[in-house]
């Protein structure tokens, strides 16, 4: 704690330099005992308590330190007005504070990320109603769309026999880390579940069947994102061997032509061409009975 009666004594003695009583908040006017105990006047009170009583206890409980201040060592208004004052000054400067914001979220990005971690788990049911809200939102509907048809549009179109292929083809380990599919559990309504693997577009943009997917396990796929391979999967990576990367390299290069069969497209096109014949045939038929 600051030493108050010793700095109420230097400030009686005349001749010091840096005349303290003549500032923007003399001391003697600001100052005053009650009970032995010594008490300070918030400059701010007035301003944005006006119904309550300025005159509080000049102890860290209730104004903020100010070393720079050689009278009392704390600040001329109290921590409730100093933090109204701080957020009116960081919204009429904008751009100013924009800068510092930055800084401090690189220097904090851990510990930010942790305490809103906690927030959420410790706020299950408000972030819950949220997301409902959000979701029947105009705003929320249309960006569900937009999501919902982009997720449809990057669904692997794949047999079932290649994507088995392909899985042993990795050994039944995921492509990426190597954990084998025995051990693929996920948590699924406070219990364990065992799931199947992903099937992971090696290139984020590219091709929907089997030249463009390997198995991965959920942790690798929600990692690597919308990540390249080569940006993601190299030796600052923890998984990453280079056996592994060869491996799905040789894949997407030349061995899933050992494996793909004919396009899904090609064969829907001829059942499309067969059901129309079988039309064009019915209606012939009607004729003839006709
Ligand atoms: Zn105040
Ligand atoms: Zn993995």
């Amino acid at each position: 704690m600051v030493c108050y009666q010793y700095r109420k004594e230097r400030l009686i003695i005349p001749g010091i330099k840096g005349q303290y009583n003549k500032g923007k908040y003399p001391y003697e006017e600001y100052h005053k005992y009650i009970d032995d105990v010594l008490y300070k006047k918030c400059a701010y009170h007035d301003i944005y308590f006006p119904d309550e009583e300025p005159w509080l206890p000049a102890t860290l409980e209730y104004f903020y330190n100010a070393p720079k201040n050689k009278s009392d060592g704390l600040y001329p208004e109290c921590k409730r007005c100093s933090s109204i004052r701080a957020y009116q000054r960081k919204k009429d400067n904008v751009e100013h504070y924009k800068k510092y914001d930055k800084l401090y979220y690189i220097k904090n990005k851990n510990r930010m990320k942790d305490t809103n971690i906690r927030f959420r788990v410790n706020n299950k049911e408000y972030f819950k109603q949220k997301g409902k809200e959000y979701r029947q939102s105009d705003r929320g509907k249309e960006k569900y769309k937009i999501y919902g048809k982009k997720r449809h549009e990057k669904k692997h179109e794949i047999y079932d026999v290649e994507w088995k292929n392909c899985k042993k083809y990795f050994d039944n380990q995921c492509a990426y880390c190597g954990l084998p599919i025995e051990e693929h559990y996920f948590p699924y309504k406070n219990e364990l579940k065992l799931y199947d693997f992903h099937k992971e577009h090696v290139i984020d943009e590219g091709k929907n069947d089997l030249r463009n997917c390997v198995p991965s396990c959920n942790t690798c796929n929600t990692q690597k994102h919308k990540n390249s391979l080569n940006n993601w999967y190299n030796s600052s990576n923890s998984n990453y061997t280079y056996e592994r990367y060869f491996k799905i390299y040789q894949w997407i290069r030349y061995d899933h032509k050992k494996y793909i069969m004919p396009k899904r497209r090609y064969k829907n096109q001829c059942m499309t061409a067969r059901i129309k014949e079988i039309e064009r045939l019915k209606i012939s038929i009607d004729k003839m009975i006709i």
